[in-house]
């Protein structure tokens, strides 16, 4: 009997398959299946902006591909599922999918001649690389558009050199907040594992997703290194969906660089970075909120999305994380009962 690969550790359903894929005799998925024009892809990013979701190729119970998969290379259902469980936190939606780390590419490829992708950046809340510790790159690539997505992804970095240089600047800028950031990342991980043990690990991972919407608003926009709005996910650098749309879509179509700033200054207001470790990033950013008081009070001034989030907040808290562990001002206008 032909013995398939086993996944590499954290590698996605998606990145395996296609691995298992070119070692079939008559391959299964075609790179040709996905040829789509670029209006195509803007299409796709407002009807998925709207809500519409669509199927997600690195979950088993979405893959149209998985029973000829099975059957073609004689492999088990429970071997699947041990190897490809469902995700354990909230994800980047398919189409807007198209974070990765430049080194675990270039590891993987040193050690089995191709590279994978990894389930950790479908995460929304982790935008830098938990091996690297380095902040995770935009593909140009879009996932949704290729079944082979893991090779273009690779090939586009490193045959672009225009793109694999403003992404190495990227990554190289902001050192002192991209560490904050993975500290931020690595106690919310901790936090994530703790709380599992008793069922809130959704509510940990929602709560400060949701700060990190608010985070996001234009109102912060100024705190932000400006490349992180070039590249947004489609044609529109911001759709401007009005209050509700924007604080829920933003986020899936937003760059790595952006969610790390959400998630930077949510630890800010969640005390997990300290006024005075922030306040020594600001050569970096002079412009940059630095503590809890200054990040108040510009939701302060907004107080549709002051409310938002607070009635947000509350669906999520759990004993693990909830508005009593937060340091939250007086001059805050909205009134709640914690
Ligand atoms: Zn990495």
């Amino acid at each position: 009997m032909y013995a398939v690969p086993e996944p590499l550790a954290d590698e996605t359903l998606s990145s395996w398959m296609w691995r298992v894929n070119s070692t079939a005799h008559i391959p299964i998925m075609s790179y040709m299946r996905f040829s789509s024009l670029e209006g195509e892809i803007i299409e796709r990013d407002k009807i998925g902006l709207r809500g519409e979701r669509f199927a997600d190729r690195d979950l088993l119970t979405e893959n149209g591909f998985i029973e000829t998969f099975k059957k073609e290379f004689n492999i088990s259902q429970p071997w699947l599922n041990k190897r490809f469980p469902e995700f354990s936190q909230p994800t980047i939606p398919t189409q807007f999918r198209r974070a990765f780390c430049s080194q675990c590419f270039i590891e993987s490829f040193q050690k089995i001649g191709i590279p994978v992708s990894k389930v950790q950046w479908c995460y929304l809340t982790k935008p830098l690389c938990e091996f690297h510790g380095t902040p995770l790159h935009d593909s140009s690539i879009f996932f949704i558009d290729h079944d082979d997505y893991t090779i273009q992804a690779f090939v586009s970095y490193w045959d672009d050199h225009q793109f694999k240089e403003d992404c190495d600047l990227i990554r190289g800028a902001g050192a002192m907040r991209n560490s904050l950031a993975l500290k931020a990342q690595q106690q919310l991980d901790k936090l994530t594992k703790r709380a599992s043990k008793s069922g809130h690990s959704f509510g940990v991972q929602m709560f400060v997703l949701t700060l990190m919407r608010s985070m996001m608003i234009p109102a912060f926009h100024h705190g932000y290194p400006k490349i992180a709005f070039a590249h947004w996910g489609g044609s529109d650098p911001y759709a401007g969906l009005g209050i509700h749309g924007d604080f829920y879509n933003e986020i899936y179509r937003s760059t790595c660089l952006a969610r790390l700033y959400a998630l930077y200054f949510s630890a800010i207001i969640l005390g997990w970075i300290t006024s005075e470790q922030a306040f020594k990033t600001l050569r970096e950013g002079y412009f940059s909120p630095w503590n809890t008081h200054m990040i108040w009070s510009i939701l302060d001034d907004r107080p549709g999305i002051l409310r938002l989030l607070f009635s947000e907040l509350k669906l999520y808290e759990t004993p693990c994380l909830n508005l009593t562990h937060m340091n939250i001002p007086k001059l805050t206008r909205i009134i709640y009962d914690v």
